[in-house]
């Protein structure tokens, strides 16, 4: 399986060296197409790993090949001490690039103590720049919060900032026109995300981005109840603490799908996307 130190391959000859890290399921906001407005199920906090098995998975992972590691949630900034596990997981050797996904609700606050601790760059999440439509849709979220977020990400370094736009079908819709207005005036790379279903397995590739292109899938996922998942289409999932990180990790790669299908559930809170 490695055959060359450093360099994981899948069954289907796909290099693997991207790991996405759900460091929680909780999130300070609602989003229609993420959260169903009677609330969810919530991972109990004893199945949530802990910075220091996190950090043991990632440093494994990376020996194993991965280089390239991606924070999210839920909501990452939600979990306290974030940006200790920041700290930690920049001090692996090989790490070449460390990020984060956020809805940047709390960014103006945490963005110079997560720059400090090594983190690199920041995904926002941007549907809209209507601020009665932003409340809408986040179910209370403050949409100055997020430009504010923008503003800290860029004085504190964590560049490039890349908008993250969810849109019904293209990139045309009106609100995402205006983000992608917004994004070049800002000097910002604008991406648009369609809404997915996992019920009937509909995904498409994001547009300006590389998620959702199956044939040179790079990733693993850790969700935030441990378990190592080799797709986001798949009810797949390898736990941690029952197998050890090691062989989690292996497990899930061997079963990696050529692409994602169907999902019993909708895994996106607990996986991050
Ligand atoms: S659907 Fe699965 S195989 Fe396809 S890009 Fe996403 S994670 Fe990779």
């Amino acid at each position: 399986m490695f055959p060359e130190q450093n360099v994981m391959k899948d069954p289907f000859g796909r290099t693997i060296n991207y790991l996405r890290i759900s460091v929680t399921d909780r999130c300070d906001l609602r989003c229609r197409y993420c959260m169903p407005a009677k609330g969810v199920v919530r991972v109990p906090m004893a199945r949530i790993l802990s910075f220091e098995e996190i950090l043991e998975l990632a440093r494994i992972a990376v020996d194993m090949g991965v280089d390239k590691i991606r924070l999210t949630g839920g909501e990452p900034l939600v979990r306290r001490g974030i940006e200790r596990l920041v700290h930690m997981l920049a001090q692996i050797p090989g790490v070449r690039d460390l990020a984060m996904t956020t809805n940047a609700q709390q960014l103006q606050r945490l963005a110079p103590a997560l720059a400090e601790a090594g983190l690199m760059r920041v995904n926002i999440s941007l549907d809209t720049l209507d601020a009665q439509v932003f409340t809408h849709l986040t179910r209370g979220g403050d949409l100055q919060k997020t430009l504010d977020g923008i503003a800290a990400a860029r004085a504190a370094g964590l560049t490039p900032i890349k908008l993250n736009c969810v849109v019904q079908r293209s990139a045309d819709e009106p609100h995402a026109r205006a983000v992608a207005d917004f994004a070049q005036k800002e000097g910002l790379q604008a991406r648009f995300i369609q809404q997915m279903d996992f019920e009937s397995g509909y995904f498409a590739q994001v547009d300006g981005g590389d998620g959702g292109d199956c044939p040179r899938c790079n990733r693993l996922r850790l969700s935030a109840d441990g378990r190592i998942r080799p797709c986001l289409f798949s009810d797949l999932g390898f736990s941690v603490r029952e197998l050890g990180p090691k062989r989690a990790l292996i497990q899930a790669l061997q079963n990696k799908p050529l692409r994602g299908g169907r999902c019993a559930e909708n895994p996106m809170r607990g996986v991050g996307g």
